[in-house]
């Protein structure tokens, strides 16, 4: 029995349970469906793009798409200690203050940027200048990469950025987004440091107080009236019920919805379908489903061998606003990044590798909103998952003006050493029409789900703003799937400095 079981040892469950056993009184039991990572790749930040597939990613797939060409997407999410930070890109980009403005207006004060600061700091220890806010001793290492570290391709495309008037800014963690900057990666001597290795050193893993059950499937709550009292696992040796008083699911945005579903948590008419009997009816869960897409991308030949990146491949941010390039201040809505490599959407032929880089372009507010379902009453039933990437035309306009201007900076000089040609789109494919054909068949998920429970103040939404489930005064759900509408950035930091606010909170939680 325990006091409090956190189902899932990703980037929210590794900082819940390292910072609720801090308290020696509170007996915390870490459920994880993967094991501890074993696989040295993971540890290489060169290696990212290859740990998909492997046994421990959950390999989730979308249905087909009809604005992306009908096709399926490779949904990577890592089943592990460490969760999706052991196959993450290792990007640390906190967003723009006023990206929380929607998250203030769901849940109070304590969600909007100044209220998530102290979280952000006190989980980062980062080795950039000074800035308000910043993090220095906590657990997750931020490395903002000094130009000896840059590829000279990627200093080329930052110049190029600076020759159309984007704003260079010293990183992307002091507030201000929109300009280019190097990325700040969570890599500490030249190794991926994921949530799990930060927070869950072999100091905390030592605790009495805190237990690691890996391997084990979190089926489904269990109940007792309006109270939750334990989960249904599966594990190698059979099944059984683990008691707590109190729940906390942080399976991340794919499984946590789908565990309330399994549950009995959701929409009747989608349970129903599924098999399944509806215990609660909360319509808003699986629903709300957001995630950041990338155009892999405009690829360029090089005019001479492109040297290999000495990070994890892509060096470089520059945020954007689609109607002014000179603009400093205020949220973006347009991103480019560059690769230092060949980066294609599956079905798209990539030049050899060495001799090709790639500007890669995104929409950072996207207004598409899609679903998760689950396809049975079992852990082990695929679940169908439609994001409805480019549903809206406001998705789909702003990528042909990111698209755009992902070709524009191309072509500036300062990249003049390194290009040759042109290699995607192409130099055919000049219209609008074309454009839009291309970004269909290009687009691919930044890897970013969010907003399956989300956070809300109003009846609909799955959890309060302490992110307790609506309707059961005992399970809570602290990871991605809250999020109200995704930041600009990629979101790990967003959510570890969610599972530290929300640790913070919880001693003070009846
Ligand atoms: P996860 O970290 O996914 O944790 C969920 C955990 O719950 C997993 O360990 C899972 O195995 C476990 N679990 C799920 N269901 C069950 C169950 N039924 N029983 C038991 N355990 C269960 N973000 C960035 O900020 N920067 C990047 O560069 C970046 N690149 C990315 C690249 C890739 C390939 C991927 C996959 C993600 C990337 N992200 C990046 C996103 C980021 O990693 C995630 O948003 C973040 O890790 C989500 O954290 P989470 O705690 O919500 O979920």
């Amino acid at each position: 029995h325990f006091d409090v079981l956190v189902v899932g040892a990703g980037s929210a469950g590794s900082v819940i349970a390292a910072r609720l056993s801090q308290d020696p009184a509170c007996r915390v039991g870490l459920i994880e469906a993967g094991l501890p990572p074993s696989d040295p790749d993971i540890a290489d930040p060169l290696q990212w793009p290859a740990l998909q597939g492997r046994p421990y990613d959950w390999a989730r797939r979308t249905v087909p798409q009809p604005f992306t060409a009908e096709r399926i997407h490779e949904w990577p999410r890592g089943r592990i200690v460490g969760g999706s930070s052991c196959l993450h890109a290792m990007a640390h980009v906190r967003g723009h203050p006023d990206d929380f403005a929607s998250w203030e207006e769901a849940g109070g004060n304590r969600w909007s940027w100044r209220g998530l600061l102290p979280g952000f700091a006190r989980s980062e220890t980062s080795d950039a200048g000074p800035a308000e806010g910043r993090g220095r001793d906590g657990p997750l290492p931020v490395h903002l990469p000094g130009d000896d570290e840059i590829s000279p391709v990627v200093r080329a495309y930052m110049a190029a950025g600076a020759a159309l008037g984007v704003p260079a800014i010293a990183d992307h963690n002091a507030g201000e987004l929109i300009g280019t900057a190097p990325n700040s990666l969570t890599i500490r001597d030249g190794r991926r440091v994921s949530v799990a290795d930060a927070y869950l050193t072999p100091d905390v893993m030592a605790r009495a107080n805190l237990t690691l059950i890996d391997d084990c499937m979190v089926e489904q709550i269990v109940f007792d009236g309006a109270s939750a009292r334990g989960v249904l696992v599966n594990r190698p040796d059979g099944a059984e019920t683990i008691h707590a008083d109190r729940i906390v699911i942080a399976a991340g945005a794919v499984e946590s919805p789908l565990l309330l579903m399994r549950s009995g948590i959701g929409n009747p008419e989608t349970l129903k379908a599924a098999g399944i009997a509806c215990r609660l009816d909360r319509r808003a869960v699986g629903r709300n489903l957001q995630d950041h897409l990338l155009v892999l991308g405009n690829v360029y030949a090089a005019r001479q061998p492109v040297p290999p990146s000495r990070l994890q491949h892509s060096e470089s941010l520059m945020y954007l606003r689609s109607d002014g390039l000179h603009h400093a201040t205020g949220s973006p809505d347009i991103v480019l990044a560059c690769v230092v490599a060949p980066s294609v959407a599956p079905g798209l032929a990539a030049p050899p590798y060495g001799s090709a880089y790639t500007i890669l372009c995104g929409v950072t507010h996207p207004t598409s909103r899609g679903e998760i379902r689950p396809g049975g009453p079992r852990a082990t039933d695929t679940p169908f998952i439609d994001p409805r990437y480019l549903e809206t035309e406001h998705d789909r306009a702003l990528f042909r003006t990111a698209l755009k201007t992902a070709r524009e900076v191309g072509q500036q000089q300062p990249l003049d050493a390194w290009r040759e040609s042109e290699v995607l789109p192409g130099p055919e494919a000049q219209s609008d029409a074309d454009l839009d054909a291309f970004i269909a068949r290009a687009a691919a998920t930044h890897h970013h789900p969010a907003g399956t429970c989300r956070m809300g103040p109003d009846e609909e939404a799955v959890v309060d703003p302490d992110l307790r489930l609506v309707g059961l005064d005992n399970v809570f759900v602290v990871d991605a799937s809250v999020i109200p509408r995704l930041p600009s950035g990629p979101i790990n930091a967003s959510v570890v400095a969610i599972a530290e606010t929300w640790s913070a909170l919880a001693p003070t939680l009846r």
